[in-house]
């Protein structure tokens, strides 16, 4: 029986509990929201969004600027519950927080000067006219996230979306919702004399992210996994809604004979293992020049060796990667590939210990398929062009690492990717002007730096006719002479390059 309370209640069917990955422990318990809910919060994100674009650039700077600030003052509360609910360790977080206030901050200083009208050249025969390109925002935009980097990963969209001047409903992924919820309420906390509906969360799985697709938002910005990306696209096309897809990734590191050899180690060991592997921009294969194979195996083996799970990094968040990646190190064992660091014993029923496999075959799952656990493949290669074609031969194209003295921005041109870091790993991501997204099945759209802005908003082109000329050339008034005289004119413009 029903009673009149119950009927005017926002019916929630399910619950969706969040737990601490490293102990399985309950955190906390969020509503699944429902189809009628995502609409209601995509309704007060609408009806927000006019005043948050009239604010103009200089208003919605100040707001994202304290929200910076309030970031700032509440740190060690925000590291706290990521440790709590992704289970990274607080410098892991530390460092994604350092990198969302980067965003932030470029997001908020440069919205204003690449995205204010631009005056073009209206060109000879439209010299009567101004013409201006625009970038005014979308309107509202949905942001799906993931759970692996539960800030930085959406604040690549969000900042960058609020900044041009729309309003975000944002779905936090299921694994981290109290972070993501943390992260939107904290922007209305920091500017309490804005309306609400500026930045919402709304909460639950897989059915909500499909629920916001579908509810007339103006464009989705979409991080996760590449079925889900697929999934949204033909979602969205129902409907035209644009969508931005960050998807997954299988990056390859080459290492050319001219590379430092330690620093390359070094620095592809972190690339490869923190976050328990759980990085989209993580290097998952190593191709090395012959010449270097052994010193630069030695080197890499001595770092990995001494990582430990749970000390240098955290559990797996999300425990169903674990068979995954359980399955891809079986699989290149089986097929002739050595563990010459952990093997199958490493990866444990929360925590995974570093794998480094070699002589694993390029048609293996654990060359072939996005892994996402804390191992690496390291093949010898007999050329750079080898490596490259190698490189090359994935599925993916989201990023890479090329470590070379003399060649590495001629190897990175030839890579066939978003980003490539040179004598360093992961570098692109912490540049804020830099855009950051991939090709092929790692997506499509750009989120950071300019191109991230222009992602946010409709390109409008407006000519205004600034006085009438006496020769109407789009006009039924138009005379016979008018035409034969541009024609002559064209023909000395255009035909004398024989
Ligand atoms: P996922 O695809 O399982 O889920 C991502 C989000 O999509 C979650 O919020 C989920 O609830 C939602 N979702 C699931 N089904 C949906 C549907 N049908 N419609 C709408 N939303 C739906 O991915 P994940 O496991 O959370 O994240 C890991 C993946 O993300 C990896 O593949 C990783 O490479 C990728 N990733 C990519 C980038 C990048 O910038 N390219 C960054 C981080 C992570």
């Amino acid at each position: 029986m029903t009673t009149a309370e119950d009927e005017t209640a926002t019916p929630v069917t399910e619950t969706l509990r969040s737990v601490n990955p490293a102990t399985g422990e309950p955190i906390t318990e969020w509503p699944v929201d429902d189809e009628a809910a995502v609409v209601a919060a995509v309704e007060r994100a609408r009806a927000a969004a006019a005043h948050w674009r009239d604010l103009g650039f200089d208003a919605r700077r100040t707001a994202l600027l304290r929200w910076a600030s309030y970031l700032v003052t509440h740190t060690e509360e925000l590291l706290a519950l990521m440790r709590r609910e992704n289970g990274k360790p607080r410098d892991d977080a530390s460092i994604e927080l350092i990198l969302v206030l980067e965003h932030l901050d470029w997001a908020a200083r440069n919205a204003k000067k690449v995205l204010r009208p631009r005056h073009v050249a209206p060109g000879l025969f439209m010299a009567n006219h101004e013409a201006v390109v625009e970038h005014p925002p979308l309107g509202v935009v949905g942001v799906i996230g993931p759970w692996n980097y539960p800030i930085y990963t959406p604040n690549g969209s969000v900042a960058y979306a609020l900044a041009a001047g729309n309003t975000v409903v944002f779905k936090p992924s299921e694994y981290t919702t109290t972070i993501g919820v943390w992260y939107a309420e904290s922007f209305a906390r920091a500017n309490p004399e804005l309306p609400g509906g500026i930045l919402t969360a709304v909460t639950g799985f897989g059915a909500t992210g499909a629920a916001l697709v579908r509810s007339g938002v103006d464009k989705i910005a979409f991080t996760g996994s590449t079925p889900t990306g697929k999934r949204i696209a033909a979602a969205a096309a129902d409907s035209l809604t644009p969508v931005l897809l960050e998807c997954g990734g299988k990056d390859a590191a080459i290492v050319a004979a001219d590379a430092d050899i330690p620093a390359a180690a070094d620095a592809i060991a972190w690339s490869a293992v923190s976050n328990s592997g759980q990085t989209c921009v993580g290097t998952e294969r190593v191709y090395v020049d012959r010449t270097v194979y052994e010193e630069f195996l030695t080197e890499l083996r001595n770092r990995v060796r001494t990582v430990k799970a749970g000390v240098s990094y955290g559990p797996m968040t999300m425990p169903k990667q674990i068979d995954i990646v359980r399955d891809h190190v079986a699989d290149a064992l089986a097929r002739g590939g050595r563990a010459v660091v952990g093997g199958l014993d490493s990866v444990g029923d929360r925590y995974i210990e570093p794998v480094l496999l070699v002589d694993t075959p390029e048609d293996s799952r654990a060359v072939t398929e996005e892994t996402f656990g804390p191992t690496v493949t390291v093949t010898a290669v007999g050329s750079v062009d080898e490596a490259i074609r190698l490189a090359n031969a994935s599925e993916f194209g989201l990023a890479s690492t090329v470590f070379s003295r003399r060649r590495g921005m001629e190897i990175a041109r030839r890579l066939r990717v978003g980003a490539t870091s040179v004598n360093a790993v992961l570098s692109f991501g912490a540049i804020s002007a830099l855009p950051f997204g991939g090709t092929g099945a790692s997506g499509v759209g750009r989120i950071h730096g300019a191109e991230g802005l222009l992602e946010f908003t409709r390109t409008q082109s407006i000519a205004r006719q600034r006085f009438p000329i006496g020769v109407a050339l789009l006009s039924f008034r138009r005379r016979a002479a008018v035409l034969g005289l541009i024609e002559r004119v064209v023909r000395l413009r255009h035909g004398r390059h024989r």
